[in-house]
């Protein structure tokens, strides 16, 4: 029978404390998550391999050193409120939710955030909620928050994440560089209407689609271009 608990612990080792994160809570979240549990049926066998892996609606769930690069950069503690943007599967919620005292997860597709919803209450996490909608608002109701951490790629920050942003919350967001480029970018709210800015490196995640993000048109053969280029 596959080891799973040994997988995990190789890919705590190798692909994620060998890397470069550092953080022992998120370590340990990551190594309290079964990512077997979030993968579609058939890729459980792959479930600890270092990359991203295709889930339903054409989306993926991604990959571990990102989801712990990530939940790092945002310096979360244990009693902050803290949202995902595109929550996929739920992996990165569950994982943040070992860290957090709640998490908000917003999902465009109501199948993934019927079925993240589902994981996370079958592993017994209480202090997740998954809402189906577009999550380039934000979630104004549950605002604001001392972490955001979008897991999918926009055009520009979005404004209305910033200013559900907790005075000090950090928001972790790869942002367009240069056409099919991404940055990984670092807002922090450092005052009521001052924000500064880190660029974390390079990153590849599928676009953000909405009212703030990117526009959807299946026909064109590049999404990005009307949002790019306006005429
Ligand atoms: N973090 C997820 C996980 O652990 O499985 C994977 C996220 S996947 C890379 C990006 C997700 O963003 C997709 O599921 C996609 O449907 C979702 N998405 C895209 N645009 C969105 C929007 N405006 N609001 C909410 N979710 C969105």
């Amino acid at each position: 029978m596959f080891d799973y608990d040994y997988a995990r612990y190789e890919m705590i080792e190798l692909h994620l404390a060998r890397r470069g994160i550092k953080d022992t809570r998120v370590l340990k979240a990551m190594w309290l998550v079964p990512r077997e549990a979030f993968v579609e049926h058939g890729f459980e066998a792959f479930a600890y391999e270092d990359s991203a892996l295709p889930i339903a609606e054409g989306q993926t769930i991604s990959q571990p050193y990102i989801v712990a690069r990530m939940a790092e950069a945002v310096e979360i503690e244990g009693t902050d409120s803290v949202l995902e943007v595109g929550a996929g599967s739920g992996y990165a919620c569950a994982v943040l939710s070992h860290l957090a005292g709640q998490v908000s997860g917003i999902e465009r597709h109501a199948a993934l955030a019927a079925r993240a919803t589902e994981r996370l209450s079958a592993l017994g996490r209480r202090n997740v909620e998954i809402l189906t909608g577009d999550g380039t608002k934000g979630w104004p109701e549950k605002a604001p928050f001392d972490a955001i951490i979008v897991s999918a790629g926009v055009p520009a920050v979005p404004t209305s994440l910033k200013d559900q942003l907790k005075v000090g919350g950090r928001l972790v967001i790869p942002v367009e560089h240069e056409e099919r480029s991404q940055r990984l970018i670092r807002v922090t709210r450092v005052a009521a209407n001052r924000y500064e800015e880190e660029d974390l490196g390079g990153v590849l995640f599928v676009p953000l689609i909405g009212e703030e993000g990117w526009s959807e048109d299946p026909g064109h053969t590049n999404l990005y271009i009307r949002k790019a280029f306006p005429s």
